[in-house]
């Protein structure tokens, strides 16, 4: 709703949208870890929640931030919480009656996170384009949504209690409803958005419970806007927040979208609507001010302007941030500072770091540091003043003059192979893994000493050598036709390169939250990358100098090198993936040179990097598929090219997977083998393809029968000299029993399917 000014300018305010979870030192893993494995209680864990809770908000208030959020925690997903706090919980977790003691809550509450005996989990996705992951509510038109949950409610009296008051943080109805999907019993063209009247009734009793409680702001998060999806469900959108805003007993409501610009129509909407703020990411695409400008500004809905980036590492370049949020002044009578989304997917303090160069350390920014920043944007834009020139630091560029040179002078006949080997195999069905096998405890323990300088480089590797013989051996036993070499050297897919590359560094305490308890510690490409030595040569050519059946080398591609990393934002992501490729590219020589015929490049995390928006696709998939190209594209007729990806909602990039010219694609398909393989056969598919038969997350071993079914069912599809016979990731996970008899039932489908071709 538009008004003029009038008076004096409010001053502006900071604020961050959500903060790390998992402690300093990943405290909430090693609690949640513990109490799964009964070596804590209940009470325990909670108490450790609480403590990070309280501790979040200390940090943030030392930071120098205003106005602090509450309710951003969580014990394994903020997705799973809004969905229990709702009632939304499958009858498969339900108990009989409601939850008797804590115990009983939390035992179903990481069901449905983690499966149980009686009860496979919720599906787990990717949380839009980050590297989070998020459970899906399953809903169906029996489904009743109601409030039975008080967390929120509860973890802002907590705040108060500590001296904060807070903002508590909600995910907004329309995106939790988006994000849900269709329970198995509901019918084919039923849509969760039907329920949302129902959620709507429910939030507004949560919403009055939150005034009564004290609150006086709440944050609605509606991310789903920045997608395709949600920016066309406008009347939507106009429905839930007219409704929310009509409600006379409730805080104020901030909107909050993040992961790109929300586009004007839903703009106006959310203007028009009787919300008091919007929060919009400043910092993705550069379209958010267009959008303002288009609609005229905000007028009296306050502005939280999201410029500081949540999701990289780099520090904010204040001097630039102050100027966007002066000509914002003119866009809307009220402004905080915030950051682009919630500071989930950083890590959280860079004081922690001390072995990174100091030169790439200046240029970075954590959770915390971030948080310092809101605020003193914030007190530049209230205050006046000048930014002094330190906190104007911009990302140092660590240019190479060689790399980019080389880059320079080859020309587009280098992404070209001169022969694709369409039809890879002599045999039908050939067996292969998808590179890692089991990561033993020794393993873990020996590379963890190795790497404290307690264990010398020779034993190390002698070590591994051993690790390497049995893997090999083993293949050989269970009668694998292509064999790998099992990866026992690698701490990670990426952080195995990065520390080999030159432009990368790593964290030591950088840890960013996966999924659940799971963390990862993300590189950092900050400059020209080049490969001063080969990283794997050593570890295949031991490996196949042990067999006379073909290794296959095992490298990762250059999307998701970039996909798994904090990476630099001075020049186009295509360019820097062109400098992995490079890298890989000697690396795919040097293999070849050393007698390896097959050879894998990872990219796990293509799909993951797509765009969230339709209109950015053929973009992406153009530098995605150039730098696989360039990484692979110098290889001999002779040498087959594999690939692998972990999942199967090709969709939207199957002519991509195809211009990847790889021989042989393996693909995550154990749940929807049968369609991915029928649709690649309607296609006319020309490659090789390695659909995963059994699904390795699982402990469970699968049975001959069920291998052989999925087997017969894809020969009808896909010509056997084609197909691949695999499971549907790396092994690494599991445990020696469970993968070995798999393999084992695997090798014996094959050969069974074989035998009646
Ligand atoms: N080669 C890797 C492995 O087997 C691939 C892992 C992945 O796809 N995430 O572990
Ligand atoms: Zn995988």
């Amino acid at each position: 709703m538009t008004t003029t000014p009038t008076g004096p300018r409010p001053p502006v305010r900071s604020t961050v949208h959500g903060y790390p979870r998992i402690g300093p030192r990943r405290e909430l893993k090693r609690a949640c870890e513990s109490y799964w494995k009964g070596a804590t209680s209940a009470h325990e864990l909670d108490t450790v929640a609480s403590g990070l809770r309280t501790g979040v908000l200390a940090q943030l208030r030392a930071a120098g931030v205003d106005d602090l959020p509450s309710n951003t925690f969580s014990l394994y997903d903020h997705v799973l919480d809004t969905a229990v706090l709702f009632d939304l919980v499958p009858s498969r977790f339900a108990s009989p009656a409601a939850a008797a003691d804590r115990d009983e809550e939390l035992r179903r509450y990481f069901a449905m996170a983690r499966g149980d005996q009686d009860a496979p989990p919720l599906e787990m996705t990717k949380w839009f384009d980050t590297n989070y992951h998020y459970l899906v509510p399953e809903l169906s038109p029996s489904t009743r949504p109601r409030l039975v949950g008080d967390t929120p409610v509860a973890e802002f009296r907590e705040a108060a209690a500590a001296g904060f008051h807070t903002r508590p943080v909600l995910l907004g109805p329309l995106t939790f409803l988006m994000l849900a999907k269709a329970a198995d019993d509901a019918p084919d063209d039923w849509d969760p958005l039907t329920l949302l009247d129902q959620l709507l009734d429910a939030y507004a009793r949560l919403l009055a419970e939150l005034r009564s409680a004290g609150a006086t702001e709440v944050q609605l998060d509606e991310p789903i806007l920045a997608t395709d999806e949600g920016r066309a469900a406008t009347g939507r959108l106009e429905h839930a927040y007219q409704r929310l805003g009509a409600l006379t007993e409730r805080p104020a409501l901030l909107v909050s979208t993040y992961f790109g610009s929300i586009g004007a129509p839903a703009l106006r909407v959310l203007k028009e609507s009787p919300v008091e703020a919007v929060g919009l990411d400043l910092v993705t695409d550069d379209e958010a001010v267009d959008d303002l400008v288009q609609v005229s500004g905000l007028g009296s809905t306050r502005l939280v302007a999201g410029i500081v980036d949540g999701r990289n590492v780099w520090r904010t370049d204040v001097r630039a941030a102050a100027a966007t949020l002066g000509t914002l002044l003119a866009l809307a009578d009220d402004i905080t500072v915030s950051t682009s989304c919630s500071l989930l997917h950083v890590p959280i303090d860079l004081d922690a770091e001390t072995a990174l160069p100091p030169e790439l350390r200046g240029a970075l920014a954590f959770a915390k540091q971030k948080a310092e920043e809101t605020a003193l944007l914030a007190r530049v834009l209230s205050e006046g003043g000048e930014v002094d020139d330190a906190s104007a630091t911009r990302p140092p560029s660590f240019t190479d003059a060689r790399v980019r040179a080389r880059l320079d002078a080859l020309g587009p006949q280098a992404e070209r192979r001169t022969k694709v080997r369409g039809l890879p195999t002599d045999t039908p069905l050939t067996t292969t893994t998808i590179g890692s096998f089991p990561q033993t405890p020794d393993l873990r323990r020996a590379r963890a000493a190795h790497r404290r300088g307690e264990l010398p480089d020779q034993d190390y590797t002698k070590l591994l050598r051993e690790e390497i013989d049995r893997v090999i051996a083993l293949q050989e036993d269970i009668g694998l036709d292509v064999l790998v070499h099992g990866e026992p050297e690698r701490n990670d897919m990426v952080q195995y390169f990065a520390e080999q590359l030159r432009g990368y560094a790593t964290t030591e305490y950088g840890w960013v939250q996966s999924y659940g308890s799971r963390c990862v510690r993300p590189p950092i490409l900050y400059g020209d990358v080049s490969r001063p030595a080969p990283m794997t040569v050593e570890w295949i050519t031991y490996a196949q100098g042990r067999t006379d059946k073909p290794v296959k080398g095992m490298l990762t591609g250059p999307v998701t090198m970039l996909a798994w990393s904090f990476v630099r934002t001075d020049q186009p992501l295509g360019e820097t993936a062109r400098q992995v490729a490079l890298a890989l590219r000697d690396e795919v020589a040097d293999l070849e040179r050393a007698g390896i015929r097959h050879i894998q490049v990872d990219e796990a995390a293509l799909r993951e990097l797509l765009p969230l928006r339709r209109e950015h696709h053929q973009d992406y998939l153009d530098w995605a598929v150039g730098s696989f190209r360039l990484a692979t594209g110098g290889v001999a007729p002779t040498t087959t090219v594999h690939t692998h990806m972990c999942y199967s909602e090709f969709g939207l990039i199957v002519d991509g997977i195809e211009a990847l010219d790889a021989d042989v694609t393996s693909v995550e398909a154990a749940r929807s083998r049968m369609e991915l393989v029928a649709d690649l056969g309607r296609r006319g598919y020309r490659r090789g393809i390695g659909p995963g038969v059994y699904d390795i997350h699982s402990p469970r071993v699968p049975t001959v029968e069920e291998i052989e079914e999925s087997l017969r069912l894809a020969v009808a599809h896909i010509d056997p000299h084609k197909l691949w016979v695999n499971p549907d990731c790396g092994l690494k996970t599991r445990r020696y029993a469970e993968a070995e008899q798999a393999l084992r039932n695997m090798v014996e489908a094959a050969r069974r399917v074989r035998a009646d071709l």
